[in-house]
């Protein structure tokens, strides 16, 4: 799933205590990683250390040159130009299915896995 990044201008660790607040401290983990992010005028490699942290072993936030950056789910809503919510999975329209045993599905139209109601079926739209 394609997640945005939210960029938060706080000191470490209030940006941990932030993190904190949202998962359980029993949940989350951090480790430090140096990766290479850019290169210096004599074409050598620049190292930037990141703190990357994990919530249940999925990366929820990484804390790199004095910023946090918040990987967040809720803010990646796909919208049709007419205002229609879109599939959070591929941002395509959804239609109802029917299965074997006579149930509606509600499934997104181009991946074909079901989806909630409201993403791609119209119910849900924003102003425009
Ligand atoms: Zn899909």
């Amino acid at each position: 799933m394609s997640k945005a990044t939210e960029r938060i201008k706080i000191t470490q660790y209030d940006f941990e205590q932030m993190l904190i607040s949202k998962h359980s401290i029993e949940s989350l983990t951090a480790s430090e990683v140096e990766e290479r992010t850019d290169l210096d005028a004599y074409g050598d490699w620049i190292y930037t250390t990141l703190t990357l942290y994990y919530a249940d072993d999925e990366h929820c936030a990484t804390w790199m040159g004095g910023e946090g950056w918040e990987f967040v789910d809720d803010n990646v809503r796909n919208y049709h130009e007419s205002g229609v919510r879109l599939t959070d999975c591929c941002g395509a329209f959804s239609t109802y299915h029917i299965d074997e045993m006579g149930h509606e599905i509600l499934c997104c139209k181009k991946c074909w896995n079901e989806v909630p109601a409201g993403q791609g079926d119209g119910l849900e739209r924003k102003e425009i």
